[in-house]
């Protein structure tokens, strides 16, 4: 070979090579402190298997994260557990999934250990979910271009349906928080309900609502800007609860009633809101369910709600059968969420476009798309 060949052969390998075995990723190394990345392309090993991200969605939580520059577990760590991609590499001994197989990717299903909650079936609880899940606990998440699944039996990972989107698909983790979150409450075909905070989750709500047959439903959030989309996914009225002069008497007067609303889900985590809820909206022997997590102290006095035999419920994330639940209507056209995604972004700018971006309030659910 002409020796003159030798640097162009050589950029040739490090180009090929370095598609097959580097990977771009995003990392959280502090407050507000995101870095793009080249790292190696993890190895599946015995029981683990590799994942190429189609989409992985920002998450209320991975905001939080990004704004404290804390996790449960210690940085620096790439963050992503709204993961949906297809199956490039099995691990020895997986044999439940193919290669090429399109799948979600979420939270920790049933734990080695089976603790009691799992025993029960409710593996949302388990007392070892939280650090085991990808993104948010040890395990490094889809904020890259591969994900590495390090425990396939021990992890929610759902195949989805041919005729379902990625980009819709994808949404499971806010969606799935909702339809938990309505399943857990007493909601009866004909309940009034209020849903406050229009954030995807609320919207999700609502829709799931709808569908359930609610009677009247009455959509709460602080800005106008979500008035739209709350009445296009069915709310039938929507109320600013930052201004309304006297928001219990306003919903009294929809409901025809002398007072509040069956249940009232408290979508938003805000404590204004679980205020609002508990205090204003909801009726004497109603229901509310805490679906939004609450991250800040709540400082109203309990006994005025207590006097009222309010009944608290909350919820907490989803089970894998709900996720499978959430796909079949999605197949079968029996839900949709259009208009949710407001923006899909590449991993070099999910600092500036995603994590951070200056006009959030206006977005609803933003996507990174690694190969963008
Ligand atoms: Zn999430
Ligand atoms: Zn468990």
């Amino acid at each position: 070979m002409q020796p003159y060949l030798f640097p162009y052969i050589i950029i040739i390998i490090r180009v090929f090579f370095k598609e097959i075995f580097i990977m771009r990723t995003a990392v959280l190394y502090g407050k507000e402190d995101i870095r793009i990345e080249d790292r190696p392309v993890p190895e599946p090993g015995p029981g683990q298997m590799l994942v190429k991200i189609d989409y992985v969605g920002i998450c209320g939580t991975d905001i939080e994260f990004y704004k404290l520059g804390q996790t449960p577990t210690p940085l620096p760590k790439i963050l992503g557990h709204e993961n949906s991609g297809t199956i490039v590499k099995l691990g020895e001994g997986v044999t439940d999934f193919q290669v090429g197989q399109r799948v979600l990717c979420g939270p920790p299903a049933h734990c080695k250990e089976n603790c009691s909650p799992c025993k029960e079936g409710k593996t949302n609880i388990c007392i070892h979910g939280f650090p085991r899940t990808a993104g948010i606990g040890m395990p490094d998440g889809g904020y890259a271009e591969y994900l590495l699944i390090e425990d396939v039996a021990h992890t929610m990972i759902i195949p989805v349906p041919e005729n379902v989107k990625m980009e819709d698909a994808v949404l499971f983790d806010v969606i799935c928080v909702a339809l938990h979150g309505i399943r857990m409450s007493r909601f009866k075909l004909g309940d009034s309900v209020v849903v406050s905070g229009m954030g995807p989750v609320g919207l999700s709500a609502v829709q799931f609502l709808k569908a359930g047959g609610a009677n009247k439903i009455i959509a709460l959030d602080v800005t106008d800007r979500k008035k739209e989309a709350a009445l296009a996914y069915g709310a039938d009225y929507f109320l600013n609860s930052a201004t309304e002069p006297d928001i219990a008497a306003s919903i009294r007067e929809i409901l025809g009633s002398d007072v509040g609303a069956d249940i009232v889900y408290e979508c938003s985590g805000h404590p204004a809101s679980v205020e609002t809820c508990v205090l204003k909206a909801v009726k004497p022997g109603g229901q509310v369910m805490l679906i939004g997590t609450v991250q800040q102290p709540i400082t109203f006095t309990l006994g005025t709600a207590q006097i009222f035999e309010i009944d608290f419920q909350s919820s907490f994330v989803y089970l894998q059968e709900e996720v499978e639940m959430y796909l079949q209507m999605l197949a079968a056209g029996k839900i949709a969420f259009p208009g949710m995604v407001t923006d899909i972004v590449s991993l070099d700018n999910c600092q500036e476009q995603g994590l951070g971006r200056k006009d959030r309030a206006s977005q609803l659910k933003i996507l990174i798309a690694p190969d963008k």
